[in-house]
């Protein structure tokens, strides 16, 4: 065996198989997959094999396409058979809501290059004679879809992983992951220990063992999961033709043709974690015992929808367990506060989606950025608050919503309060009704009273549309507060502070007691962050982010700091606190502070530590709602009396509390974009409109992409519109068309409440980016009137918050 390699993937499931694959392709020849067992031993070898585009993320949906895709190539390749049978498939609507759903999906495939179209439920009988059309309401049709051999297909990417170059051994379990001085990895087998520069934990069922060899434990969760197989259909065998596969989405289930038979899965109603404590070693290729009494009520309904199934014998059931992380979606990349150890775990759908993991990881490593946008799969969307408890309980809820739609306004209820800060009674005991970024609780609005709390999902505008239109109307008019203990705060100390944030930072550094806005950016020129830097003193540097960003850019930032004086630290559960902002912040402010806060004496972008309701405050001038405001950031201490003395000096200005639903709508109307959704890697400085801040002066990371693309011109822009609505807003992902051609799409939108305008953002050609440019958005299968706007509508000189 090898004594180097510049990657070892532990693990021969189709994920590991595909990095493998990738890297070798991709020109890393010297990397080498370790496998304690055969190849495809842990859950790959026993899936239903069944393949589509669909998922809740565009890119995710958009590598499900390159995955499918893929097969073709590494059959050719490796010369082995991936068993494809590309019989197209069909997403099935039992009702209003998933039809509405499935309108939702279409506008979305329409942007991504996804060639899906609705099918009458006469087109379904035909193509799937066994389907009861009348339980159907509507077919969403993908020629993509079908089946493969999944044994097949992982030893389809090990072996073109080897026609490429790199190696894999069989039998070789690891058994243990040293990491050396200079940041490589010893790993220790039975045959030997190769050190090699990075290492992979793609250990499917044993990711959390895997993990634990190094310290990391991992939020993911082996679930059990039933088909089952009939035996021979007549009308199937009468038949020359495959027939398609399908979902059916109020049935959380799945179904596709399996020899002269058919195969049904379903995701239980009530999900059994297995093993919950660690996958056993001694685990092999083995199946669970069929727990049939978990699927019946499934089954029922199964029969239902495909009568001739109740007519056929089972031939098999199988129930064989495979690993869900916490939203249900992968979880890859280099993990924070590691070095070069990367994951590819929580893997649920392995065969729609290892093909994209595995490009995107290589990628990733190779050239130091995957070529998309990958945060629905970024490990670091997830802190430590991701515990494996915590992993458990929202893999569960995820199992059971496998194919269950979750409404644009829902929150899902599971593993919360797992975060709060001292603010929760108290804000709950003011109607809050709560949503969870991060682990942490933060109000998203408020009602009249706790009683009224509560939120009907739609995808219409939803019962919280007045509260939130009262909570902007007293930003406005008098002065909101909100809590911003979520948002995320980096705090950069030392000699070589300034230095450091100059280089990763492309926008200016500002001057003590400062601050300024800046994008940061990858080296080849995509956003990274669109940051608010505030110098404290000249070495000490606090910054403001997004919240659910803050383990992202703290990688980052750790990775860019080899070589530099700098201390940092990812301070956002250590600095609380509250803003305040509207035309009487400032009289508020002037109450609980002894400083002088006059325009004049606290200009517009000014930041000091002092003291605000008697506790010790970092105190800044800046608001993401439009308005003159303040934020008022305190150690977690001390929130409770800050927000008792707001509380308290504000009452007779009119105070109100607001929640993150009400500064979206503020944010909107400023025509303001948001991390996550129109700023991401995924764009440009000159794409997103944020090159408005570089300060082409200096170097930074990303600036000779960044001039060339600006020498250039990007070829879309980021514009806000005006959307002719009526009880509708748009969400994101919506497609933009241009005399019935889809041109773009919307990264968001909502109500525009103290203009009263529905709203959206989105990314168009630069020949469209131009005010009053007509365009069309598809909201769930209708097409409203889109104007493009230059200026914000609500104060567009800026003059309230600077005055
Ligand atoms: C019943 C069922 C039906 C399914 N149906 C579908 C479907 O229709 N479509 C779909 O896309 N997906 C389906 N899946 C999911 C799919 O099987 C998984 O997404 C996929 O197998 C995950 O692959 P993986 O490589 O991450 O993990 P695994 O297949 O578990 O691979 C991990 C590998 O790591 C090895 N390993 C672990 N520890 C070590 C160590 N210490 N040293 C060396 N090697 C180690 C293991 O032996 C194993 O081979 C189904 C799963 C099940 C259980």
């Amino acid at each position: 065996m090898e004594t180097h390699a510049k990657v070892v993937i532990i693990g021969g499931g189709v994920v590991g198989c595909s990095i493998l694959f990738h890297l070798a392709k991709f020109g890393w020849k010297d990397c080498v997959l370790l496998e304690r067992n055969e190849l495809a031993s842990g859950s790959s070898w026993h899936a239903a094999g069944q393949i589509h585009t669909i998922s809740s993320d565009p890119n995710i949906s958009r590598l499900q396409g390159y995955t499918i895709n893929l097969y073709k190539e590494i059959e050719a390749v490796s010369g082995h058979s991936v068993g494809m049978h590309n019989t197209g498939g069909f997403y099935l609507a039992s009702n209003q809501d998933w039809y509405d759903y499935l309108k939702r999906e279409r506008s979305k495939a329409r942007y991504m290059g996804l060639d899906q179209e609705f099918i009458s439920l006469e087109e379904v009988a035909r193509l799937h004679p066994l389907i009861d059309p009348k339980q159907y309401v509507a077919a969403l049709w993908d020629p993509l879809d079908g089946d493969v051999d999944p044994s097949g297909v992982t030893y389809a990417y090990a072996k073109a992983a080897r026609v490429h170059g790199a190696s894999y051994h069989t039998h070789t379990p690891v058994i243990e992951t040293r990491q050396r001085a200079d940041g490589s990895w010893d790993v220790v087998t039975e045959k030997g220990t190769i050190n090699a520069e990075h290492i992979v934990n793609a250990g499917g069922l044993w990711a959390r063992e895997v993990g634990l060899l190094s310290g990391l434990h991992l939020p993911v969760q082996p679930m059990e999961h039933h088909y089952l197989i009939t035996d021979a259909i007549p009308e199937i065998e009468a038949r020359d033709e495959r027939l398609p596969a399908g979902i059916d989405y109020e049935g959380n289930m799945y179904f596709r043709q399996e020899g002269k038979g058919m195969l049904l899965g379903t995701y239980e109603p009530v999900a059994t974690p297995w093993s919950v404590n660690g996958t056993p070693q001694s685990f092999g290729h083995e199946l669970l015992e069929p727990q049939l009494d978990h699927i019946a009520e499934r089954l029922e309904l199964g029969f239902q929808r495909i009568p001739a199934l109740e007519r056929a014998g089972i031939k098999d059931i199988i129930n064989g367990p495979f690993t869900f992380g916490p939203d249900g979606n992968p979880m890859i990349g280099p993990v924070p506060g590691m070095r070069n150890y990367w994951t590819a775990v929580a893997v649920m759908a392995g065969f729609c989606q290892a093909g994209g993991v595995g490009l995107c990881l290589a990628e990733w490593m190779i050239n130091g950025e995957p070529s998309i946008d990958v945060w629905a799969m970024d490990i670091a969307r997830f802190g430590d608050y991701a515990s494996p408890d915590y992993g458990t309980i929202k893999s569960t809820e995820n199992y059971e919503r496998r194919f269950i739609l979750t409404f644009p306004n829902e929150t899902l209820p599971r593993g919360r309060c797992q975060k709060t800060t001292s603010l929760y009674d108290r804000l709950s005991a003011r109607g809050a009704v709560w949503g969870d970024a991060f682990g942490l609780e933060s109000a998203l609005w408020f009602a009249n009273d706790p009683e009224d709390a509560f939120e009907e999902p739609t995808f219409r505008r939803s019962r919280a549309h007045d509260y939130i239109a009262g909570e902007v109307k007293a930003v406005r008019e008098n002065v909101g507060a909100i809590e911003i203990a979520n948002f995320a705060k980096h705090r950069f100390r030392g000699p070589e502070a300034r230095v450091f944030l100059d280089h990763v930072m492309a926008g200016s550094i500002p001057g003590p007691g400062r601050i300024s806005l800046s994008p940061m950016l990858t080296p080849k020129g995509k956003l990274y962050g669109d940051l608010t830097v505030a110098c404290l003193d000249q070495q000490d540097f606090l910054i403001l982010g997004s919240g659910v960003a803050q383990e992202m850019h703290r990688r980052w930032f750790e990775q860019q700091l080899a070589g530099f004086e700098v201390m940092y630290s990812n301070d956002s559960s250590q600095l609380h606190g509250i803003a305040i902002a509207g035309p009487k912040a400032r009289e508020l402010l002037s109450r609980i502070t002894r400083d002088d806060v006059s325009s004049e004496a606290f200009r517009f972008r000014d930041i000091r530590q002092t003291f605000v309701a008697g506790v010790p405050a970092i105190l800044t001038r800046l608001s993401f709602s439009g308005e003159l405001g303040y934020e008022i950031y305190v150690a977690p201490e001390y929130q409770l009396k800050l927000y008792q003395t707001i509380v308290e000096q504000g009452e007779d200005l009119g105070i109100k509390f607001y929640g993150a639903r009400a500064l979206m709508s503020l944010r909107l109307e400023k025509n303001w974009g948001v991390w996550t959704l129109d700023f991401r890697p995924d764009f440009s400085a000159a794409e997103s409109g944020l090159d408005v801040f570089i300060n082409w002066d200096k170097d930074f990371i990303g600036k000779q992409a960044a001039l060339a693309e600006s020498k250039q011109g990007p070829a879309k822009r980021l514009v806000a519109m005006i959307v002719e609505t009526d009880d509708i807003d748009v969400s994101n992902d919506e497609a933009i068309l241009k005399d019935g051609e889809c041109v773009g799409y919307v990264t968001s939108g909502g109500y525009a409440h103290s203009v009263g305008q529905s709203m959206a953002l989105g990314y168009v050609p630069v020949e469209l980016a131009q005010a009053e440019t007509a365009l069309e958005i598809e909201i769930m299968g209708d097409m409203y009137a889109a104007r493009v706007i230059d200026k914000p509508l609500y104060d567009p000189a800026g003059n309230k918050m600077r005055n």
